[in-house]
């Protein structure tokens, strides 16, 4: 081969690879209305369904809303948290037009002893703008190296997405900061409260609140979010709470002693959930339990559940939140549930606040002060920024940023720096 016709080969080369820049600077260049029907909302249900070794999802059902309160340039993920993946391609072009991380109950299932000897399913959605015409809905899901797998792909027609009434509740705000396209949506769901406790549903969610508007980070970013109350009623007061024998079938059916668990607060009903939470504009549910009882849980761009009566109320929720709302993992690494090799100490974990040191440089390394010694041995009186041995339910292989966090101790408004930059960056991403 000449040198000039390498040259030519080289020449076209750079062309072509200039004008697939050009092209695909082009296609992310367009703002995603072009896709989208900004005027309805279309919500996918899927059944996540197996046992600890073997999964499959499939879709069920498909409903459309005529409103909608997505922000387009929230259309794309960019946060990668999660195991699951939803991505959306506009079935012409194949572009990306919707995409979202998040974790399931299913996933959490899947490494409980039950799911040795039995199949289950676990109800999810997908809420999103509605694209105008057919496209690809594709989930993945992340092996222990953290690499994708497609579990589903299918082409859907929007037009076959039935149209869904609201339930009749009454709906308040009890924060509002702008319009909910422009600003981080919180919407509180009570469970547990009886016909005669509107007044208590009223106090429990200002304070609750008020425990969230003033626990930094999100103390200093009250001009970018929105609070609001769906007013939802049970049968009976209270929670349903197998070890202490109180028997409940509340409105959101949650429940203690999720997944033998005493104080995981949790309910499998999405659907329902779902169904209420619609009335509000939400890019974080919190379901907020009738109950004095201390217990929680959070699922990253699921929900998190908080008691409203238990003193410590006010940790719980922002604790649960930074689980549910930025993917945070829990600091702690001694715990009543004991998990062994909760984390593959060879592979850098997806939450933001911790680390393997695997590829610390994706982590908190940048905040770090120079000559921090990594990793960092507790020092007397003193919570600074480092990297300290013991994480994620691990004593080894698995760092923290700072001896004591809110996601590692029963202490409200205490968040470390690396917490507080994953929650601000993701209301932020809502608000810009
Ligand atoms: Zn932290």
């Amino acid at each position: 081969m000449s040198n000039a016709h390498f040259f030519n080969i080289q020449h076209n080369m750079k062309n072509l690879l200039l004008t697939s820049v050009f092209l695909s600077f082009c296609l992310w260049g367009f703002p995603q209305k072009d896709f989208f029907n900004f005027k309805e909302t279309l919500r996918i249900d899927y059944l996540f369904e197996g046992n600890w070794k073997k999964d499959t999802l499939y879709t069920k059902s498909f409903y459309k809303y005529k409103f909608n309160h997505f922000n387009p340039n929230t259309a794309i993920d960019k946060f990668n948290y999660g195991n699951h993946k939803v991505e959306v391609f506009d079935s012409l072009s194949d572009v990306l037009i919707f995409s979202k991380g998040f974790n399931s109950i299913f996933e959490e299932w899947q490494s409980t002893a039950e799911a040795k000897t039995k199949t289950k399913s676990f109800q999810g959605s997908i809420i999103m703008p509605m694209p105008k015409r057919s496209f690809k809905f594709v989930i993945s899901n992340k092996d222990k190296q953290n690499n994708y797998h497609i579990k589903h792909s299918s082409y859907i027609n929007p037009n076959i997405a039935k149209s869904k009434n609201l339930p009749k509740n009454e709906t308040y705000t009890i924060h509002k900061s702008g319009k909910a396209k422009d600003k981080f949506d919180i919407v509180i769901i009570p469970d547990g409260y009886g016909k005669n406790d509107s007044e208590k549903i009223n106090l429990d969610a200002q304070k609750i609140a008020d425990g969230i508007l003033k626990c930094s980070p999100y103390s200093l970013l009250t001009d970018k979010i929105n609070i609001h109350l769906v007013q939802v009623f049970s049968g009976k007061s209270g929670i349903n709470d197998p070890t202490r024998k109180i028997k409940r079938e509340s409105a959101l059916k949650t429940t203690f002693n999720f997944f033998e668990s005493e104080r995981y607060l949790m309910t499998e009903e999405v659907w329902n959930m779902y169904d209420i939470a619609m009335l509000a504009p939400f890019d974080a549910i919190l379901i907020m339990c009738n109950t004095d009882k201390y217990g929680g849980g959070g699922i990253y761009n699921l929900y998190a559940t908080t008691c409203a009566s238990c003193t410590e109320y006010a940790f719980i929720t922002t604790h649960e939140m930074g689980h549910s709302v930025a993917g945070l993992a829990d600091e702690y690494y001694t715990s009543d549930v004991s998990v062994e090799d909760y984390y593959n100490i060879s592979v850098e974990p997806v939450e933001p606040n911790i680390t393997t040191l695997v590829d610390f440089d994706s982590k908190w390394k940048n905040m770090l002060p120079e000559g921090t010694e990594i990793p960092t041995q507790i020092k007397a009186n003193d919570n600074s920024l480092g990297v300290y041995e013991g994480a994620g339910y691990q004593a080894k292989g698995v760092y923290r940023p700072v001896p004591n966090c809110s996601m590692k101790d029963v202490i409200y408004n205490y968040f470390c720096p690396v917490c507080k930059r994953a929650i601000r960056e993701t209301i932020e991403f809502y608000t810009k």
